[in-house]
């Protein structure tokens, strides 16, 4: 099969497409036909490498897919050929305390698919092989790419703003990145639960974009002071919640953004890794500072709920071809991404 692999780290140009195996099912695992993938930052990041973080080659990226099931295996009984499947992509044992208690990312074993398995498994192929428990009905209504780009953000955003943050109606949310993957989905998570997203953007045409989705207000971080706005937006109070994400180059607005008891919650680092609090402001603002990371198979299905009913919708804004993922990456390295980008095997 056609898949894109890399064999060692560096720019685009390490990006081959070409043919590797076709992925062998275990007795709980189903092979699914890719129709198309969903384009994550940590793509990048595999391919660029990370200080600590092993990342095993030759490496097929991809952490989100939606497709056909093509064959299943003998223990197989949720999932049947022809059923169209989307990606949940937490791998883990499925049977340790921290797995059967709804706490998959603390499970020793725990691997995001396509980002830390390997040798070649991951979503930018034609075909993959997942467990049976990792694959979840695509809603009929929304279309293969668009399933695609769902799973990993949704349930990144649920976890951090509705289990972590305790997002409340009428809740002021500074929002990091509102235009790109993880921060278009934080603004329809905001309106859903009627509280109000600030969207911090690098242009008009993304100020744009993020208020057309509902955001309450969007600051354009290139040509406003994003504290100023805050104070001005909050009535000085500052933000119930800041959406962080981008990391090094944001984390001290971040933090003179939040109001008294307010709460940072943070899954990424996009700019670095070290950011520096006066932790005086830590005790006397009686912060909550929490981490995140992706989420459980039932945040995933409880936000799921609400893109079948229509209240959140998939935010695709450009299939590309698979053979093209190098070009889909150097647009999202650019930071030019409003909402998702997808890859299609089957691109016309
Ligand atoms: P996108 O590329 O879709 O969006 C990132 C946004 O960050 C850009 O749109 C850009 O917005 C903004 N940004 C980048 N650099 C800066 C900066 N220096 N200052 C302010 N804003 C900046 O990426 P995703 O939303 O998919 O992912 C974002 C991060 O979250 C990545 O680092 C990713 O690895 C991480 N992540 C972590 C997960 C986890 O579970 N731990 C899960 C998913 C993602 P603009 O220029 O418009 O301001």
């Amino acid at each position: 099969m056609k898949a894109i692999v890399f064999e060692e780290h560096g720019d685009v140009g390490k990006l081959q497409y070409k043919d590797v195996p076709e992925p062998k099912i275990g007795p709980n695992e189903a092979l699914i036909k890719i129709k198309a993938a969903g384009c994550n930052y940590n793509d990048i990041w595999a391919r660029k490498g990370l200080p600590g973080m092993e990342i095993i080659m030759p490496h097929v990226s991809g952490s989100d897919a939606a497709g056909e099931v093509v064959e299943v295996g003998s223990e197989v009984k949720s999932v049947k050929v022809g059923d169209e499947v989307m990606v949940h992509p937490g791998i883990s044992c499925r049977t340790c305390e921290a797995c059967t208690s709804g706490q998959e990312f603390f499970c020793r074993q725990y691997r995001i698919w396509g980002f830390q398995t390997g040798p070649l498994d991951g979503a930018d192929a034609e075909y993959g092989r997942l467990p049976e428990v990792n694959l979840i009905p695509k809603p009929s209504q929304i279309s293969f790419e668009e399933a695609a780009t769902l799973p990993l953000t949704l349930m990144t955003v649920w976890r951090m703003l509705v289990t972590r943050a305790r997002i409340q109606a009428g809740d002021y949310v500074l929002i990091w990145g509102g235009a790109g993957g993880l921060g278009s989905m934080a603004i329809q998570v905001c309106n859903l639960f009627g509280a109000r997203g600030i969207a911090v953007v690098g242009s008009d045409k993304k100020a744009k974009y993020a208020k057309d989705l509902g955001a309450f207000e969007a600051i354009n971080r290139n040509s406003q002071s994003v504290r100023d706005e805050v104070k001005r937006i909050t009535n000085r109070a500052g933000a119930d919640i800041v959406f962080e994400h981008t990391g090094e180059a944001t984390w001290k607005d971040s933090i003179a953004a939040l109001k008294r008891g307010g709460t940072l919650v943070t899954c990424g680092a996009t700019s670095g890794f070290i950011g520096q609090t006066d932790i005086r402001f830590l005790w006397n603002k009686q912060m909550n500072f929490y981490g995140s990371h992706m989420g459980s198979k039932g945040e995933l299905l409880q936000a799921m709920k609400f893109v079948h009913s229509g209240q959140i919708k998939p935010l695709m804004s450009e299939a590309f071809a698979l053979k093209d993922a190098s070009k889909a990456q150097k647009v999202m390295e650019d930071g030019e991404v409003m909402g998702k980008l997808a890859l299609v095997p089957d691109h016309a």
